[in-house]
């Protein structure tokens, strides 16, 4: 079976070891020299003056919001396609999370749709995901934003190392939120996230915000605190595993690349691999989605979709009342499905991916 997904192909030849030890043998493990320096190197790479470690990518959405200023019943504009992550920390502080339209060819936020939210609700903070990789339009969503006085919060979790321009995911709006899940880009070995911010603000309400609100030693400054920490561990493993992020997204894009000149003339709709996607994940869209991911199964294919149900769709927010009309959103739901993409993936299991793809097809027409 070809995973969605492998953490020994992605770790081939890294040595994970020395990174634990040298934690071990210091015997410190929260917020240590580790997570200090890993923030240091992070925040550089991100062309961002700051990278604060908190303990998920979810926690790392949450404390961002809180830190722009978002309160209980105040309203979080974000995309309805993105897994629910955004609508989850929104959630969790007592916000209401509603929906702007995605485009339809990069399946981010769309600025027409944004400023049309943004005229008729006034969000108190907007969350634009850089979705599967893809970098959103930046250039368009953030003057919308600013003009009307509302904090972009950018969700890089799938986006770690996305540029265009020469700037880097987490590097357009007010504050950025990364996961390193093990799966993600630049993975841990475990949980983990990061908040980036060019505001020194955000960065200080941030910095307490993960731990327990204290401005210092235990004194509480800041309501509204939480323990959300990167530990040491995880800290030192990321840190070795950054120096080859960009290589390893090359090679994401390598795969992604040989993909679509594979797939070209197929009934199928393949992503556009610019030098600015990250390509977090390989997703292609087509009517017949379940078929075909039934057919890789039955292939030695692992396939998955990213995400079956829209945000405004799920159980937990039906009985909101308002149903805002998303066509992009609902038939990307029922379309999108992703195929295996990642840093080692070899030559000849990319063909037997391609392979399994053009059968489908073949025995169809
Ligand atoms: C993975 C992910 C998150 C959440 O990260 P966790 O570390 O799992 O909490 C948030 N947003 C997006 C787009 C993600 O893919």
């Amino acid at each position: 079976m070809i995973p969605l997904y492998s953490a020994a192909a992605v770790h081939e030849g890294l040595d994970l070891r020395a990174p634990l030890l040298r934690v071990l043998e210091r015997q410190w493990f929260v917020l240590g020299e580790e997570v200090r320096g890993f923030e240091a190197e992070f925040a550089a790479w991100c062309g961002v003056p700051h990278a604060l470690g908190v303990a998920n990518g979810t926690d790392a959405l949450e404390l961002a919001l809180r830190a722009v200023g978002v309160r209980p019943g105040d309203e979080v504009l974000c995309a309805a396609n993105a897994g629910f992550y955004g609508s989850t920390a929104a959630r969790a502080l007592g916000a209401v999370a509603c929906h702007a339209d995605v485009d339809a060819a990069s399946l981010t936020l769309d600025p027409v749709a944004v400023r049309a939210a943004i005229t008729r609700r006034r969000p108190a903070a907007v969350i634009v995901t850089h979705l599967y990789g893809q970098l959103a339009d930046m250039e368009a969503i953030v003057p919308i934003c600013r003009a009307a006085g509302v904090p972009v919060v950018e969700d890089c979790a799938q986006a770690h190392g996305a540029q265009r321009g020469g700037r880097r995911a987490g590097a357009f709006g007010d504050v950025a939120c990364f996961s390193f899940y093990p799966t993600k880009n630049l993975g841990a070995l475990g949980d983990g996230g990061a908040v980036v911010t060019p505001r020194d603000d955000v960065a200080a309400a941030v910095r307490a915000l993960r731990q327990y609100g204290w401005e210092a030693k235990y004194h509480v400054v800041h309501d509204g605190g939480r323990n959300s920490r990167l530990d040491e561990l995880q800290a030192a493993v990321l840190r070795d595993k950054l120096p080859h992020l960009a290589r390893q997204n090359a090679e994401r894009r390598a795969i992604a690349r040989r993909y679509n000149a594979a797939f070209e003339g197929l009934p199928l709709r393949c992503p556009a691999v610019g030098d600015d996607h990250a390509m977090h994940l390989y997703v292609v869209r087509l009517d017949r989605r379940d078929a075909l991911r039934a057919h890789l199964q039955a292939a030695g294919v692992a396939a998955d979709v990213h995400y079956p149900v829209a945000d405004h769709l799920q159980a937990v927010v039906s009985a909101d009342g308002e149903r805002p009309a998303l066509p992009v959103t609902e038939a990307a739901c029922a379309s999108v499905l992703s195929l295996p993409c990642y840093p080692g993936l070899r030559p000849d299991e990319a063909d037997q991916v391609i392979a399994a793809v053009r059968g489908f097809f073949a025995a169809r027409g």
